[in-house]
C-alpha cells in the first residue's frame, strides 16, 4: 500500500501525468538525501525546486483549471494529492511551497476578475509560486477580526495598509492573495499584492525552517480594480471554499512523510541487532510497526475516498465539507502517531543529522496545526453530527474518482452557511455490509454511543463547553473515518485480514475516546454508565497480525533506498 517513489506505485489517468510525475521524482532523486538534509539543516528555500517546476511547467500544469491553459492542464484532485503525496515524501518543504501556492491561486479562480486570471495563466507559466495571507498576527484562528484595511483614493485606487504573519512564499509569491476590509464599509475584500513591489515589506520569516513562513507589511501600497478579485460576502465564502480545496493537501503531506520515514525504520530495525536479538523480533516492536504500518494504510484509505467525494460534490451533494477537515485534522494527527511509533522503535536513531527520518519527526507536528487548529476543526466537525446519525438519506452513490476530468464544481462551491442541512447517506448501511470481527465489535461501539447523544446527550451547559464536545466530536470522527475506510476498501485490493486490524486499531482509539467522555468532569451518571458501554476490547486475531507484519511490514525492508 505505500507508494514507494523507486517503484513508482501511484495510479493516475493519463500517461503524461505519470510522466510529469516521474519528472519530479527523478528530480528529487538525483538531487538526493545528502542534498536535501543540508537544505533543510541551513533553512535554504527551495529555489531549484522551483527553477525545475518552471522547466517543466509543473504548477501550470495542476494548478490551471481546463479552458485556461494548455490542453493537458486541468484542475485534477486525483493528480494533485499524488503530487501532494511525492513532494512530502521528499520533505515538507516541497510540499509546502506548492501547498500555499495552491490556496493562493484558488482566490482567483474563485474570483470574479477574469482579467486577472488571465495574469494568474501567465504567472503560472512564468514559473512563479503564490501565497495565501490570511492570518494576522494579533488574530491566528479567528480571521473575523482581520486589520488589513483597503483605503479607497479614487474611483478604482486604493491603497492597502496593514500585514500578514505566518504566510508561506511571503517571500516570493509574485502574487499574495490577501484577506481584509474596505476601510470605509468594513466590507471584506480580497485582492492580490506582489511580494517584489517596492510598497511590500517581507519583514522576517517567522520561522527557522527552509519553509518561508513570512511576516509581510503593505503601507500605502497601491491597488486597483484590477488587483481585486472578490469583495463583500463572496470574499468571505472565497477563502471559506480556498480553505476546504487546499487543506485537504495536509493529509497527503501527512502520508508522504509517514511513508518515507516507514522505509527507513524498518531498514534500520531489521538490520539491526541488540542482545542477540534482530530489533523486529521483539514482540513489541511487531506490534509498534503492525500498529503504524495499519494506520499509515487508514490514513491512505480515507483520505483517498475523501477525494472521491471532493471531486463528486455539487450543491446538491456537498458531503466533502465533512470528509475534508477530517483529512486535515485526523490523517494529520494519525500522522503524527505513525512517527510516535516508529520513532520509539528506532530511538536514538531518529535523532541522527543523516537519515530522513529528523524531517518527518519534526515537520509531521505542523501539519494539524497549519490554517486553523484540530480544535478548530473539530468544532465544525460537529455541526454535521446530527444529520450524520440522525437524518440518513438516500444520495449517489460515489465511485472511484481518478478520471482525467476537471473538478469544476470546485470552482463554484457556493456560500458556505448551511452546514448543518447537509445530509449524508446511510452509515449503517456500509458497517453493516462488513462483517469482519473488529468491524462487529465496532458496530456495537457506535451503537452504544448513538444512544448516548439521543438519550444523555450533552445538557445545557455541556452543550457550550467546547472541552466536552471535542471528546464527543473524536468519537464521531472515528465513525466517519471507519466508514469512508470500508468504502475505500472496496475499491481496492485490500486484505480482509488488514481490514480487520485497521478495526483493531479503531476499536482501541474508540475505547480511548469513550473513557475520556467517561472522565469529564462534568459528565452525569447516566453519560458515565453509558460511555463505558463504549468501552470494548478488539477481537485479537494473533496469527492475522502476524501474517500481516511478516508479508505486508517486514517485506518493505529494502524495497526504498534513498539517493
Ligand atoms: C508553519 C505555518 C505555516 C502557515 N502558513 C500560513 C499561510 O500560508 N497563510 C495563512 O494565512 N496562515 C498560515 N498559517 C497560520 C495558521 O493558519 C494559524 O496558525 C492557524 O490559523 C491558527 O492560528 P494560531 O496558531 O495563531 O492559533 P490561535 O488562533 O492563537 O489559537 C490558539 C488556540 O485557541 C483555540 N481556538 C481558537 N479559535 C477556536 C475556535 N473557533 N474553536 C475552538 N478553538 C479555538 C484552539 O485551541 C487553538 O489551539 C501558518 C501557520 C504555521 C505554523
Amino acid at each position: 500500500m505505500l507508494f514507494n517513489p523507486q517503484k513508482h506505485n501511484l495510479e493516475y489517468s493519463d500517461p503524461e501525468t505519470r510522466e510529469l510525475m516521474q519528472k519530479v521524482i527523478d528530480f528529487m532523486e538525483n538531487k538526493g538525501l545528502k542534498s536535501i538534509k543540508k537544505d533543510w539543516h541551513e533553512a535554504t528555500w527551495n529555489h531549484e525546486f522551483v527553477a525545475f517546476m518552471k522547466e517543466h511547467q509543473v504548477l501550470a500544469t495542476l494548478m490551471t483549471p481546463k479552458g485556461y491553459g494548455p490542453d493537458n492542464s486541468r484542475w485534477d484532485s486525483s493528480r494533485i494529492v499524488a503530487f501532494a503525496e511525492i513532494t512530502a515524501f521528499y520533505g515538507i518543504t516541497y510540499w509546502y511551497t506548492f501547498q500555499v501556492s495552491m490556496l493562493g491561486i484558488v482566490p482567483v479562480w474563485l474570483g470574479s476578475n477574469d482579467a486577472l486570471k488571465q495574469k494568474a495563466v501567465k504567472l503560472l507559466q512564468e514559473g512563479s509560486v503564490f501565497a495565501f495571507g490570511l492570518s494576522e498576527k494579533e488574530h491566528g484562528a479567528d480571521i473575523y477580526s482581520s486589520e488589513m484595511k483597503l483605503h479607497a483614493k479614487a474611483e478604482g485606487d486604493y491603497l492597502a495598509n496593514g500585514s500578514k504573519y505566518y504566510i508561506g512564499n511571503g517571500n516570493e509569491a509574485r502574487l499574495v492573495s490577501t484577506f481584509g476590509k474596505m476601510a470605509d464599509s468594513d466590507d471584506y475584500v480580497f485582492f492580490g499584492v506582489d511580494a517584489k513591489h517596492e510598497k511590500y515589506e517581507c519583514v522576517k520569516n517567522t520561522v527557522h525552517h527552509a519553509n518561508y513562513v513570512a511576516e509581510y507589511k503593505v503601507e500605502d501600497y497601491p491597488v486597483t480594480d484590477a488587483e481585486i478579485m472578490e469583495r463583500g460576502p463572496k470574499a468571505w465564502d472565497n477563502m471559506l471554499n480556498t480553505i476546504n480545496v487546499c487543506k485537504f493537501n495536509l493529509g497527503f503531506g501527512a502520508i508522504g512523510l509517514c511513508e518515507h520515514a516507514f522505509f527507513e525504520a524498518i531498514d534500520h530495525a531489521a538490520n539491526r541487532e541488540v542482545y542477540g536479538n534482530r530489533v523486529t523480533d521483539f514482540p513489541h516492536v511487531g506490534r509498534l510497526f503492525t500498529d503504524a504500518y495499519v494506520k499509515l494504510c487508514a490514513m491512505k484509505l480515507f483520505a483517498g475516498r475523501a477525494t472521491d467525494y471532493m471531486r463528486s460534490a455539487s450543491a446538491e451533494d456537498r458531503r466533502y465539507l465533512l470528509f475534508n477537515p477530517i483529512v486535515k485534522m485526523k490523517v494529520t494527527s494519525q500522522g503524527e502517531e505513525v512517527i510516535n511509533h516508529l520513532w520509539d522503535v528506532i530511538a536514538a536513531k531518529g535523532f541522527e543529522s543523516e537519515p530522513f527520518f529528523e524531517i518527518a519527526a519534526s515537520d509531521i507536528r505542523m501539519l494539524p496545526k497549519l490554517e486553523g487548529t484540530v480544535h478548530v476543526n473539530m468544532a465544525l466537525v460537529l455541526k454535521f453530527m446530527k444529520n450524520y446519525f440522525f437524518a440518513p438519506t438516500d444520495m449517489p452513490e460515489i465511485s472511484r474518482r481518478s478520471d482525467a476530468c476537471n473538478d469544476d464544481f470546485l470552482f463554484n462551491q457556493g456560500p458556505t452557511k448551511g452546514l448543518g442541512s447537509i445530509l449524508f447517506h446511510d452509515y449503517k448501511a456500509v458497517y453493516q455490509g462488513c462483517d469482519l470481527p473488529n468491524v462487529k465489535v465496532f458496530r456495537s461501539q457506535i451503537e452504544a454511543f448513538v444512544q448516548l447523544l439521543s438519550k444523555a446527550g450533552p445538557d445545557k451547559s455541556q452543550s457550550k463547553d467546547i472541552d466536552y464536545l471535542l471528546a464527543l466530536g473524536e468519537c464521531f470522527t472515528l465513525v466517519v473515518y471507519g466508514q469512508l475506510i470500508i468504502e475505500s476498501s472496496a475499491h481496492q485490493d485490500l486484505s480482509e485480514g488488514l481490514l480487520d486490524e485497521i478495526f483493531n486499531v479503531l476499536v482501541r482509539d474508540f475505547s480511548h475516546y469513550a473513557l475520556s467522555i467517561f472522565s469529564k468532569a462534568s459528565s452525569s451518571e447516566e453519560q458515565r454508565e453509558r460511555s463505558m458501554q463504549m468501552v470494548k476490547a478488539p477481537v485479537a486475531n494473533a496469527a492475522q497480525s502476524e501474517a500481516i507484519y511478516n508479508t505486508q511490514v517486514m517485506t518493505l525492508k529494502g524495497q526504498y533506498v534513498a539517493g
